[in-house]
């Protein structure tokens, strides 16, 4: 009830109290709406209270739900698409749900949402029982709301009617308000009577989130949002929705291929593997403490050097490196971060074959005997010797992670 406190003047006996749009502060106690405070000049329109629903919104906060994905599983024919899943998510956490095509990250999306049965497992929301295998709440009973890549407008519908869209249940002159609010927020508060047609993009694509927000679901499911979108319009969009996402407060379990979207948007991502989650936590910790080489190689550039574990040791031409968890015999590839490889007077023999200036840092290509190709060091940019020259280099084992093969 934090927003009641913030609203002065409200008594004691409100059932809610809330600023209407031109800002002018209501209150509403039982069934007797009354102003506080009018809007400031200029907007002193007044305005009914919306519905209870949105006003009980306003006063407590966003209805943000949890989730609760427990040992679920979805099988096509012989292949398991989710194997045994489980998670959790806050409410008002944005979970990314990451990994390569056809991991099973969209039919886990579509078991949350109910558009799909489990084979085993269940799934919360809010703390509710939504689905087992025996069946469960109606997708349009979860409170959950969907957004996906190819999630089309509907052509024949102005902007503004498309976010009516998602609110059916209200009265038209509420939900028209609520839309015109929902297209402001979004900032498209002009293209309200455009087509889609007559929008880019990246405007249809917030269009389509203010759609997926107006019915305040408990937890918002985004599936390839911005993948349709080109690299500019891409990162203008996703940082707006990341914008809207945080100000609306919803949950959100946001399913991307890449790892730049993960990383910017969300609070914890989850890595997804042929049906499984293979490794969950902060951006932080799966790029610099990766569970398997595929963690690895999602969310960084690395050098990877081939090798066979012996005597719980990788030796190879760049150094040796420990590897207590391979077998004896077992083939390994050894993960060098670019930036964990230094020049000094002493270590390993290799020489510069080029440098490029990339700004903030320098690219190095640093031959070495033995190996294909050469390590690429990343270094502050004009540091180390120059192209050609004769080098020591050593590793730095931090920035070294050895996995098997594969
Ligand atoms: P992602 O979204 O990570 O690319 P999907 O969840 O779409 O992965 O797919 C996971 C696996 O399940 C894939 O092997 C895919 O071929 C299979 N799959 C997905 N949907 C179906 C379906 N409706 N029928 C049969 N197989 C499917
Ligand atoms: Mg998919």
């Amino acid at each position: 009830m934090s927003a009641l406190r913030k609203i002065k003047g409200v008594s004691p006996d409100a059932k809610y109290a809330f600023v209407a749009p031109g800002g002018a502060e209501w209150q509403r106690t039982g069934t007797s709406a009354r102003v506080l405070r009018s809007a400031p000049s200029g907007m002193d329109q007044v305005y009914r209270p919306e519905t209870e629903d949105m006003a009980q919104t306003r006063v407590a906060g966003p209805p943000a739900a949890s989730l609760g994905v427990e040992r679920v599983t979805r099988c096509y024919g012989t292949v398991a698409a989710v194997d045994d899943v489980s998670f959790s998510v806050a409410p008002g956490e944005i979970a990314a749900l990451v990994g390569h095509s056809g991991s099973g990250k969209s039919t886990l999306l579509r078991l949350i949402a109910g558009l799909e049965p489990l084979d085993s497992g269940r799934i919360t929301i809010g703390g509710r029982e939504v689905a087992t295998p025996k069946g469960g709440v109606p997708p349009e009973k979860r409170g959950v709301g969907m957004m996906f890549q190819d999630y089309a407008l509907f052509p024949h519908l102005t902007a503004i009617r498309n976010v009516m869209f998602g609110l059916r249940s209200m009265r038209a002159a509420e939900a028209r308000e609520v839309a015109v609010r929902a297209l402001a927020r979004v900032g498209l508060a002009e293209r309200a009577e455009d087509y889609p047609h007559m929008l880019s993009g990246g405007e249809q694509q917030r269009v389509a989130l203010a759609r997926a927000l107006v019915p305040r679901p408990g937890i918002l499911l985004m599936d390839e949002p911005f993948s349709n979108l080109d690299r500019r319009t891409r990162i203008l969009v996703r940082e707006d929705t990341f914008a809207v996402l945080r100000e609306a407060g919803t949950t959100v379990i946001l399913v991307t291929h890449d790892q730049d979207d993960a990383m910017r948007m969300a609070d914890r991502i989850v890595m997804m593997q042929a049906g499984r989650i293979v490794q969950g936590g902060s951006g932080q910790d799966l790029c610099h403490k990766p569970a398997t080489l595929q963690v690895a190689r999602f969310f960084a550039e690395w050098n990877e050097v081939p090798g066979v574990s012996r005597n719980g040791v990788v030796s190879t031409p760049a150094g040796d490196f420990p590897a207590p968890s391979l077998r004896e015999g077992e083939a390994a590839v050894v993960c060098i971060r670019p930036s964990g490889i230094s020049f000094g007077d002493a270590g390993r023999a290799g020489r510069i074959v080029s440098r490029h200036f990339l700004g903030e840092t320098e690219m190095i290509h640093l031959a070495v005997a033995g190996l294909d190709q050469p390590l690429r060091v990343i270094a502050p940019p004009g540091s180390g010797p120059a192209t050609g020259a004769p080098v020591s280099f050593t590793v730095d084992r931090d920035e070294v992670f050895v996995f098997p093969a594969g």
